[in-house]
């Protein structure tokens, strides 16, 4: 990817003229801040199978081991992880009046880092605990870990507030969602393999509404060629950097002087 890329080109002009561009995220836009995907290559899940933990029939079987394996050890990823490259591309284009929301199904808070204000997190947030029986909310690092799994004070077995697999996305979260892929004029499908429904609709929708629809990839999706009308095949970080550059010099060079 340079530059003078025909394909970052199209896709830096759509984003310069663009009003309502909304940014749907993947677990690829972290991977550069070292907090490695579910599928695909990344140390932490080699010798597990996070689909398996992170569906809710294995929590609700045993509570104890989901903890041990994948919640404490997402949470020590986590602890470390500082927005990268791609996190501060899109937040440039949020400062730039082009962006308006970032959708992610990410859960590791790092757009919020970043500075953006208006952010769906659609999978829940790690940042945050809450209990399987009354529900009560807490600051994931007020929970004491010294017995796993720790318990609400109502005896509940306390989790992390996100959406395991197996389970329903928030509905207003959702149906907030899907307004906003029908009404924007710009999507950019940023580091998602765009196979977990529904936030695999989104780009759907918002292209089937008349959006300019811009990939953000090393590898092709279902949503390439089909959906996309520009797939740009790099990382997040290399990729947004340049591209909100180069949509800084065209908003400026059509700024009247
Ligand atoms: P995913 O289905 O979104 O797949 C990851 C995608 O990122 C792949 O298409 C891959 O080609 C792409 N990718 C890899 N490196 C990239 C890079 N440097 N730049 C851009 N794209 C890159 O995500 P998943 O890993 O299958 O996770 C499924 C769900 O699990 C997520 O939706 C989320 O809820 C949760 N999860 C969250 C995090 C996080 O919060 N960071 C991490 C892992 C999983
Ligand atoms: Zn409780």
């Amino acid at each position: 990817m340079t530059t003078s890329d025909p394909a970052l080109e199209r896709a830096a002009i759509a984003c310069a003229g663009a009003r309502k561009a909304v940014a749907l995220t993947g677990a690829g836009i972290s991977v550069e801040s070292g907090i490695p995907p579910f599928r695909g290559r990344g140390g932490l899940w080699e010798k597990i199978d996070p689909m398996k933990y992170a569906h809710v029939a294995a929590f609700e079987n045993d509570p104890a081991e989901v903890w041990k394996v994948l919640f404490l050890g997402i949470s020590h990823v986590l602890e470390k992880a500082r927005p990268n490259a791609g996190h501060q591309g899109l937040w440039r284009l949020e400062e730039m009046g082009v962006l308006q929301t970032v959708i992610t199904q990410n859960v590791d808070g790092l757009h919020q880092q970043a500075g953006h204000r208006d952010v769906i997190e659609f999978h829940g947030t790690h940042a945050f605990v809450r209990c399987s029986v009354c529900g009560r909310r807490s600051d994931w690092r007020s929970v004491p870990l010294e017995v796993i799994p720790p318990r609400c004070e109502c005896s509940g077995v306390l989790r992390p507030d996100v959406v395991l697999f197996g389970e329903m996305i928030d509905p207003r979260l959702l149906q907030r969602s899907q307004q906003l892929a029908a009404g924007c004029d710009v999507m950019l499908v940023i580091g998602t393999s765009a196979t977990v429904e529904p936030a695999a609709s989104l780009p759907v929708i918002a292209k089937h509404s008349g959006a300019f629809i811009i990939e953000v990839n090393p590898e092709p999706t279902p949503l390439t060629h089909r959906i996309s009308d520009v797939t740009l095949l790099g990382s997040a970080g290399e990729v947004m950097e340049q591209m909100a550059s180069m949509v800084q010099r065209l908003r400026s060079n059509r700024q009247p002087s």
